[in-house]
């Protein structure tokens, strides 16, 4: 921009990303000619407004640069107002209810503060222009929308903190997002073979393999060759698009993997996470492998998740989540400290309800990571602090790491982090920053940093509020972090998050355990919700049904295809393969018995019963997911729906696993009709 653009237009659109001024249309329209260049230059026919609707997905509409003239030429143009606005049919995107199918006008307007991106593929190339996506009426009909908004609420009130502190320097605070992406790597032609994988991007039957991730032999370990490419290219294909994906390793489980980019501001954070699960899925193809993006893709190993490392950082460049070396003399960031705490534990229903998805019911609250209930983990040397705040009243001294003396004369000495790690925590402080690790590995983030954004804004305007009002600063705010620290203890825990020790002292300690997306939903709407998410403009009441409303719509479209994916599977495809099997077995029980009358058929005679008896079950388990499954289909009220779904399909979805996955262990390999776990995990 800064090579391109005039001086003056650089310093005016600088001006409204840095400040949040308002953006001139004269601007816009030198912005719009110089992006046009720059693309056509390198090969760009289209342009695309990209958003974000609520389906979890981008969206966009290409149009093209050519314009006609008078004298029957084309030019190729792109207007500052074809870059601000842009008009597509919003009525096939989910709104919940906000409109009807006959109120069609949706707008997207262009979001300066993430950078435009060229997209090279079959299609050719495309210049992308970032874009909120609302409603006629101006209701928010995307993940962007609120993001924005939210950012501003926190921006206003951490400022206001920071007056307080003296620091009139500062005029904007962002908040910095770094999200580690897990992810499975499948043979393409395997996964083909699975109705499961294609249309719900999840095994929905399988049995698993004599090894799985027991051995923990994959965590970290030498990356297959064939994987490696992938990466290779990936990482090309990102850094062409401006993402900085940096790390890369193997997971815990067998054929899944993690990519981390350089942090960046949560909106093009947001944006980016987008662009690297599209990209993911897109160079997978391309190499003949499928990228897995669903949160379990797999029973009975680890599950995807997202990390989203979150901190506060000035537009003077400092990270308010920085404790320094001696964080119980650092009142301020003890206060933001203590704003997030209460921030997570008055609202952990809401961090809950940005993490929920169909996929994430698999793992929050079943036996895996994370938990699905919130608690913050803070390591030994800020819970020693606050142990100290709150028993006299006073912090003395902060604990040190020390020097790492590994024992070995050539080996170097380093300095040790004052705090270990702990990887079973939902809502960990990793040294300068927050580690959200609920979020769903298919899902944008753009919801948890809404709410994270929100929550903490919340909780700082009301501190603003008493800190303003106190005759004596000092006083009022080491008062105040005290009584918050005391008052919100109970949401730290710095042990073992998967342990059963831990459900029952947290429902002691009265924290929520949400198990499942349908009962997280209501998060949305409860009056505490509404209150604080209008009071700093980030969704209207209104707006906040819709999303509870497309959320409900959501879970019960995800588990109506899961179950009739279920039901075509085992009707065309198992059941038929198990008759073939018995028949095997009976034809060889005739045969054997008239070549020798008295041989020994036990075998396929057992073989054969169990077989049998087997399918029968399964028949059995068929009809009646058949059933529950229509009778769900049946309920008009979407949340009556979802909780249908959840309470009677999917356990009849679970009976019909049951059976096919045993017959798995007992059918003649070549008969099976689809590739099995073994496969599918350790055959890429
Ligand atoms: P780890 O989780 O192992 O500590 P990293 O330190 O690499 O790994 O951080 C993981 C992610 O956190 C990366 O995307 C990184 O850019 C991001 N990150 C690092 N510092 C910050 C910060 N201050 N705010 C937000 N994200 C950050
Ligand atoms: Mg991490």
């Amino acid at each position: 921009m800064k090579e391109r653009l005039p001086k003056k237009t650089f310093a005016a659109l600088k001006n409204t990303l840095e400040n949040g001024e308002d953006l001139d249309p004269n601007v816009a329209e030198v912005v719009a000619n110089a992006m046009k260049d720059w693309a056509i230059e390198r090969g760009a026919t289209h342009y695309s407004h990209w958003f974000q609707p609520m389906t979890g997905i981008t969206a966009e509409k290409h149009d093209s640069f050519i314009n006609p003239t008078p004298d029957g030429k084309i030019i190729m143009e792109f207007s500052g107002k074809e870059l601000i606005k842009g008009e597509p049919d919003a009525s096939s995107f989910p709104s919940g209810g906000l409109r009807a199918t006959f109120e069609a006008r949706g707008y997207t307007a262009w979001d300066c503060t993430s950078p435009a991106f060229l997209r090279e593929d079959a299609a050719g190339v495309t210049l992308c222009i970032p874009t909120a996506f609302c409603s006629y009426t101006g209701e928010a009909l995307d993940m962007k929308t609120p993001l924005l908004r939210s950012m501003e609420a926190i921006s206003t009130q951490a400022v206001r903190v920071l007056k307080l502190f003296g620091h009139n320097e500062v005029s904007r605070v962002s908040t910095s997002v770094g999200p580690e992406q897990e992810y499975f790597i499948v043979d393409k032609a395997k996964y083909l073979k699975r109705d499961d994988l294609i249309f719900t991007g999840r095994t929905l039957f399988g049995s698993m393999p004599p090894k799985g991730q027991e051995l923990d032999d994959h965590y970290f370990g030498s990356i297959k060759e064939r994987i490696a490419a992938y990466m290779k290219e990936l990482n090309i294909e990102l850094w062409k698009l401006g993402v900085t994906a940096k790390t890369q390793h193997n997971e815990v489980a067998p054929a899944q993997h993690e990519l981390a980019p350089i942090y960046a501001t949560a909106n093009i954070a947001t944006d980016h996470n987008q662009l690297v699960m599209e990209t993911m899925k897109k160079v997978a193809n391309r190499q003949g492998l499928t990228c897995l993006l669903h949160e379990k893709p797999f029973a009975g190993v680890n599950g995807s998740g997202k990390h989203n490392n979150w901190s506060m950082v000035t537009n003077t460049g400092k990270n308010l989540l920085d404790p320094g070396k001696t964080p119980h003399e650092n009142i301020q960031f003890l206060l933001f400290l203590a704003a997030v705490l209460k921030a997570v534990d008055v609202h952990a229903d809401l961090l809950r309800v940005s993490a929920a998805n169909p996929g994430n019911d698999h793992r929050l609250g079943a036996n895996e990571a994370p938990p699905a209930i919130i608690s913050v983990f803070l390591g030994s040397q800020l819970e020693d602090v606050i142990s100290q705040l709150i028993e006299t009243g006073e912090a003395k001294s902060s604990k040190e790491g020390g020097k790492m003396n590994i024992g070995v004369q050539t080996l170097p000495q380093f300095a040790k982090d004052a705090t270990d790690r702990n990887r079973t925590s939902p809502f960990a402080f990793t040294g300068n920053k927050f580690e959200f690790r609920m979020v769903a590995s298919s899902m944008s983030i753009g919801p948890a940093n809404t709410i994270l954004n929100t929550i903490v804004a919340d909780v700082l305007s009301e501190m603003c509020d008493m800190l303003e009002k106190a005759s004596n600063f000092d006083i009022a705010v080491h008062d105040l972090i005290k009584k918050t620290f005391t008052d919100h203890q109970r949401i730290i825990f710095n042990g073992n998050g998967y342990s059963d020790e831990w459900v029952e002292e947290a429902a002691k300690r009265g924290l929520p355990n949400i198990k499942s997306m349908v009962e997280a939903i209501p998060a949305y709407v409860t009056d505490k919700a509404v209150k604080i998410f209008e009071k700093h403009g980030v969704f209207s009441a209104v707006e906040l049904h819709s999303r509870a409303e497309i959320q409900y719509e959501a879970y019960a479209k995800a588990i109506n295809i899961e179950a009739k994916t279920m039901i075509s599977m085992v009707s065309v495809k198992y059941i038929p393969s198990v008759i073939n099997y018995t028949k095997k077995l009976a034809d060889s029980i005739n045969a054997v018995k008239s070549a020798v009358a008295d041989a020994d058929v036990s075998v396929q005679t057992s073989l054969l019963k169990e077989a049998s008896s087997l399918l029968a079950k399964a028949q059995a388990a068929l009809k009646a997911l058949q059933e529950a499954n229509d009778k769900a289909n049946a309920i008009v009220e979407v949340a009556e729906a979802a909780k249908f779904f959840r309470e009677v399909v999917v356990p009849a979805m679970g009976d019909l696993r049951t059976p096919i996955d045993i017959l798995e262990e007992i059918v003649e390999k070549e008969l099976w009709p689809v590739p099995t776990y073994g496969d599918l995990l350790f055959e890429v």
